[in-house]
């Protein structure tokens, strides 16, 4: 699996959405982008064991979904067609709040619903149609090569077959919250980032419910049950949209903690996505960048 040393070559450590989002990026740059993922990717918009959060319900905000529309022209329609509902975030939404619930109301502002899978399938195809960009699945890099100190020059590499190493002009990091970008970099003698921690004792859990037939929807197509220290220790977030499938009903309260670790940038490598902003040391997935940063890294 030797690469060319010469080429304007970039490898994207991950195909998640931030390294989907940073492969059509580098794509208008680079002359070769090759995203590396240890996946073996589905050919259909399922979820799958390197994004658990997949399985989560997700909501991607307005602003997040113009950048991506900016990137991926015809990505709202293309979702759409594959099911995804777009609505009128103050006409379609029922919150639930301390002092009522306030009357639909449009507001202007369409959002669009889909699940995590689909939003993640979209996108593998439009990036894998581009020219410079090759997806490498079921590939982990183990870590980083380097030319000379404090100098990024590619990734070492292991699939089933063996070892090998994958030189780059540029490595850029999307491999989510398991990054080991930190230790990686330590390995060289580079300084560890710094690290903040904040503990907002709040995790959640996913179900999906759908209408049983012969019943009509409810008039609502999303609920929202804000948490609000420090007397509300239960919320819920409902809105459809989970694979083209109308499913609704959420309901998540685990205490749990957050933490957010910011990965420094050196020559040659840089973070993108959850690998620059992370969360969580614990079993469980807590919040993290969102879909939206993934986007606009
Ligand atoms: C419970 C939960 C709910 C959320 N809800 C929302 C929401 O409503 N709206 C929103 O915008 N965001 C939400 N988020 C955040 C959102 O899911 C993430 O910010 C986003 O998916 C991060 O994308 P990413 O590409 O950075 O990382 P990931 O999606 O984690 O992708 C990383 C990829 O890198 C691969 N990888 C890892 N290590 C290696 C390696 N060594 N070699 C090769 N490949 C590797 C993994 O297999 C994976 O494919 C939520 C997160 C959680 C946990």
């Amino acid at each position: 699996m030797p690469m060319g040393t010469d080429v304007r070559h970039t490898v994207v450590i991950g195909a998640g959405l931030a390294g989907l989002a940073a492969a059509r990026v580098l794509a208008d740059s680079f002359e070769a982008v090759t995203v590396i993922e240890r996946d073996a990717l589905p050919s259909t918009s399922v979820p799958r064991a390197g994004v658990p959060q997949g399985r989560h319900v997700h909501g991607l905000l307005a602003m997040g979904a113009e950048v991506f529309e900016g990137y991926f022209p015809g990505l709202r329609a293309e979702l759409e067609q594959a099911g995804a509902p777009v609505w009128d975030w103050g006409e379609g939404l029922c919150a639930v709040l301390p002092h009522g619930t306030p009357p639909p109301t449009p507001m202007g502002m369409p959002i669009q619903t889909f699940s995590h899978p689909l939003l993640e399938h979209v996108l593998r195809q439009r990036v894998t149609a581009l020219e410079p960009v090759t997806l490498r699945d079921g590939l982990t890099v183990t870590g980083l090569r380097t030319a000379g100190p404090g100098k990024v020059s590619g990734v070492l590499v292991r699939d089933s077959e063996g070892e090998d190493a994958i030189v780059a002009d540029l490595v850029v990091d999307a491999s989510g919250r398991s990054s080991h970008l930190p230790q990686w970099l330590a390995a060289f003698g580079l300084p560890t980032p710094r690290t903040l921690t904040v503990d907002a004792q709040v995790g959640y859990a996913s179900r999906t419910y759908a209408c049983p037939d012969g019943q009509s929807r409810p008039p609502w197509m999303g609920v929202l049950q804000p948490l609000r220290a420090p007397d509300f220790h239960k919320g819920c977030y409902a809105i459809p949209g989970w694979t083209g499938v109308a499913s609704r009903g959420l309901t998540w309260r685990v205490p749990l903690q957050r933490a957010r670790k910011r990965a420094g940038c050196r020559p040659g490598v840089t973070a993108w996505g959850d690998a620059g902003d992370r969360v969580g040391q614990r079993r469980w997935p807590l919040y993290a960048t969102c879909m939206f940063t993934s986007g606009s890294s």
